[in-house]
């Protein structure tokens, strides 16, 4: 009898499990990826639990340690300061991050890293982590094909940075340099099409020494009142292979993922879904060793994409563990 009544309060106990389950509860996680997370929620708070440990009277630091741990770890995997097309400086993005509950925090301005010493000092301040990263415009080119597509590839690297810096940099550089000629080129045509614009006032949008893209020639061009907004900039005139789009000097994109393995960091490819011809991309990056695929877009779905396996098929993505937004980037370029 007494062990009836543990099967029927056992089962009782199942259906309660699976009912929580419907409504949206937690799934659980497997071994091998409860392992993972624990070994990232220890190092996201490793600084911390130092400084709590040696001031165990400071109130408020305990406080914050608890609170988070509780939650989710939020990680920001894409974001733009005003050293690229962001409209914040590293500082205020970091601090915006933190006010979203970010804790790993990756900065990857385009085609440049200059703004990752300021986000590390102020991510000290808030305790967050940065990763430094950059996202390297390149361009695909199918052999044998006359068609090119604009790819953009995020690397990241550990806290060290990047091993053969003057390597990467140089490299860097040059896509920069090719950016000015870029909007030179962009605004040229756009004067054709009867939309004047001055040179002038997209460098002043850019900001002093920031290369120009897309983003700021759209600016300019809503401020000139040649379109209504951003969006019509792009729209219009702006997007991939549109009356006024023009490309720089960008690298081919299997030889940015090279360079990012060479220079030890991950390289993973950015906003796939905007790809013409995702499938074809996806196989040859991740033939010369793409790490990875951005999966959740700006407005924070995920989305789905494609993925091949190592015998070359494709197969639909899963939905990741750890969650992560996408607040302070700019999806059309
Ligand atoms: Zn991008």
């Amino acid at each position: 009898m007494v062990g009836d009544g543990h099967v029927e309060k056992r089962s009782k106990d199942k259906k309660k499990k699976k009912k929580q389950k419907r409504g949206g509860g937690k799934k659980k996680m497997t071994a091998e990826q409860s392992l993972a997370f624990n070994s990232v929620t220890e190092w996201v708070y490793l600084d911390q639990s130092h400084s709590s440990s040696s001031s165990e009277d400071d109130f408020g630091v305990h406080q914050i340690l608890n609170r988070a741990v509780d939650n989710n770890v939020v990680f920001e995997l894409h974001s733009h300061s005003n050293f690229s097309d962001g409209y914040l400086s590293p500082s205020k993005l970091v601090e915006r991050a933190h006010c979203n509950g970010v804790k790993v925090l990756a900065l990857t301005d385009h085609d440049t890293m200059s703004g990752i010493p300021e986000a590390i000092e102020t991510a000290r301040r808030f305790g967050i982590k940065i990763i430094p990263g950059v996202e390297i415009s390149t361009i695909f080119s199918q052999r044998g094909s006359e068609s090119e597509e604009p790819v953009h590839i995020l690397a990241y690297y550990s806290s060290c940075g990047p091993s053969k810096y003057e390597e990467l940099e140089n490299f860097l550089a040059n896509i920069r340099d090719g950016r000015f000629l870029r909007a030179k080129d962009m605004i040229l045509k756009l004067n054709k099409l009867k939309l004047p614009l001055k040179w002038e006032h997209v460098a002043k949008i850019a900001g002093k020494g920031v290369a120009p893209g897309r983003l700021h020639v759209a600016r300019a061009m809503v401020e000139a009142g040649h379109v209504e907004n951003l969006k019509q900039a792009f729209a219009r005139y702006l997007y991939d292979g549109g009356p006024a789009y023009s490309t720089g000097s960008e690298p081919l994109a299997e030889v940015a993922v090279q360079l990012i393995h060479r220079t030890g960091g991950l390289a993973v490819l950015a906003h796939p879904w905007a790809l013409k011809n995702p499938a074809a991309i996806i196989r040859k990056l991740k033939d010369v060793g793409l790490h990875g695929l951005e999966v959740y877009r700006s407005d924070g779905k995920l989305v789905g994409v494609i993925f091949t396996l190592q015998d070359g098929s494709l197969f639909s993505l899963l939905p990741l563990t750890v969650l992560f937004g996408h607040f302070q980037s700019n999806a059309a370029d």
